[in-house]
C-alpha cells in the first residue's frame, strides 16, 4: 500500500505522505506563519475536487507544525474555482485557506495557495511556434501555469515574437490569465493567440469570445498542439436552443455561490416573462433539478455547468444569451459564449 493510500481519509494519522508528494507545493510554511501572525485557533481548509483526497494529509502536516491548540477543518463542499469559497466554513474560522486557485477577491482572512503545475511548458512551445505564421502573438494561460508566464513571454521574445499580454479585468489576478468564464486577457492587438494549458473548455471559450483570432492550443500536460475548433460546440448549443424554443415554463437558476451570483441577469429575465420561476441553489446538478416541472432552464451561474454538463440535464439548459434567442428577443446568429466579469 502506498503512503498516500495509507493516509487517505485518516485525520488522526500524522503520516509524512506529503514529503513524497513532489507534484504540488502546499506552501505549508507560509500558512503556518500566517496562522501564528493572526493567532488563529480555527483554520478552514478548502481544496478543489481533484485534490480533496490530499486534504487529510495536508491537515496532518499542519497539525504537526502548529500543535494541538489549532483546530483544522476541511470543507466538504464541492469546489471548482475561487468563485466558490465555502462561506459557511469561512465565517466559523479565523483563517481560511483556499487551495488550487488564484484570488478572485482578496480578504484578510483568506490565504490563497495557487498550487502551480510543475509540468515544463517549453517542449510543447517549441512545437507550437511552428504553427504561428505571424510575429505578433497574444499569450494566455490558466492559473496553474502562471508561475511560468514571464519565462514563456521571454522565451517567445527571444524567438522573434512580439508578445502581447494584458490583465483582463478584476475577476482575474494575473496578466495573461484566463478563466472558464473570462477571456478578457486575450483582448489584445494581435491576430493570433497562443493558449498554454490543458482541457478543452478554455480554448473553446477563447475561440468563441475572439472569433476573429487564430487560437492555437499548446497543451503541456497531454503534449499536443491543436487549433481551437468551435464548430461541434456551436452545433450542440444551437441544438439546445432549438429544443428550448417550444418551452413554456422556464426555471431561472440563481447560483448562491459567492462568485457566481448574477441576480440582475436573472431578474431581467423574470421581469420580461411571466412563465419564469426563480430557483436558488448552490450546486447546480441534474438530480437537483429533476423534480421541478419545467420545460427548460436558464442558468445564470457558472457557464461551464450549462455548456459542459448541459446534455446531462433532463430538460434544455441554456445560458442567459441563449435564452434570449430561444424566446425570440435576439437573432440566432447572436449566439456567443457566456462570460462573467467583476467579482462580488
Ligand atoms: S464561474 Fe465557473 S468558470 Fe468561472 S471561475 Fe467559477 S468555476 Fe470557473
Amino acid at each position: 500500500m502506498s503512503q498516500e493510500t495509507a493516509t487517505e481519509g485518516d485525520l488522526r494519522n500524522t503520516g509524512m505522505s506529503l514529503k513524497h508528494d513532489r507534484e504540488w507545493d502546499y506552501e505549508l510554511d507560509r500558512i503556518v506563519e500566517e496562522i501564528e501572525e493572526r493567532d488563529a485557533d480555527r483554520v478552514g481548509l478548502q481544496f478543489p475536487e481533484g485534490l480533496k483526497r490530499r486534504g487529510p494529509a495536508v491537515a496532518d502536516d499542519l497539525r504537526a507544525l502548529c500543535g494541538d491548540d489549532v483546530t483544522f477543518m476541511l470543507s466538504g463542499q464541492p469546489c471548482y474555482g475561487a468563485c466558490d469559497l465555502d462561506t459557511y466554513l469561512m465565517r466559523r474560522t479565523d483563517v481560511f485557506v483556499h487551495f488550487g486557485h488564484s484570488p478572485m477577491k482578496e480578504s484578510d482572512k483568506i490565504i490563497y495557495v495557487p498550487l502551480f503545475s510543475n509540468v515544463d511548458p517549453f517542449p510543447i512551445l517549441e512545437e507550437a511556434v511552428d504553427e504561428l505564421p505571424e510575429d505578433d502573438v497574444g499569450l494566455v494561460t490558466t492559473a496553474q501555469h502562471m508561475n511560468q508566464f514571464e519565462s514563456m513571454v521571454t522565451w517567445l521574445e527571444t524567438r522573434g515574437f512580439d508578445v502581447h499580454t494584458r490583465r483582463g479585468d478584476d475577476r482575474l489576478t494575473h496578466e495573461g490569465q484566463v478563466l472558464g468564464c473570462n477571456y478578457a486577457s486575450a483582448d489584445i492587438d494581435a491576430n493570433q493567440v497562443l493558449y498554454v494549458g490543458g482541457g478543452k473548455f478554455h480554448p473553446l471559450g477563447l475561440a468563441m469570445e475572439h472569433p476573429d483570432k487564430h487560437v492555437l492550443i499548446a497543451d503541456p500536460v497531454n503534449n499536443v498542439v491543436t487549433v481551437a475548433d468551435t464548430e461541434k460546440f456551436m452545433k450542440q448549443r444551437y441544438a439546445a436552443v432549438h429544443k428550448a424554443m417550444s418551452a413554456n415554463k422556464w426555471g431561472v437558476i440563481f447560483c448562491t455561490k459567492i462568485g457566481q451570483g448574477r441576480m440582475d441577469t436573472a431578474e431581467s429575465i423574470l421581469e420580461d416573462n411571466d412563465n419564469t420561476y426563480l430557483i436558488t441553489m448552490d450546486e447546480v446538478t441534474p438530480d437537483r433539478l429533476r423534480n421541478f416541472d419545467m420545460d427548460a432552464f436558464v442558468n445564470t451561474g457558472c457557464p461551464r455547468i450549462t455548456t459542459d454538463d448541459g446534455p446531462q440535464f433532463h430538460k434544455p439548459m441554456l445560458t442567459p444569451g441563449e435564452y434570449r434567442i430561444a424566446v425570440g428577443d435576439k437573432p440566432l446568429d447572436s449566439l456567443s459564449f457566456d462570460t462573467f466579469h467583476g467579482t462580488w
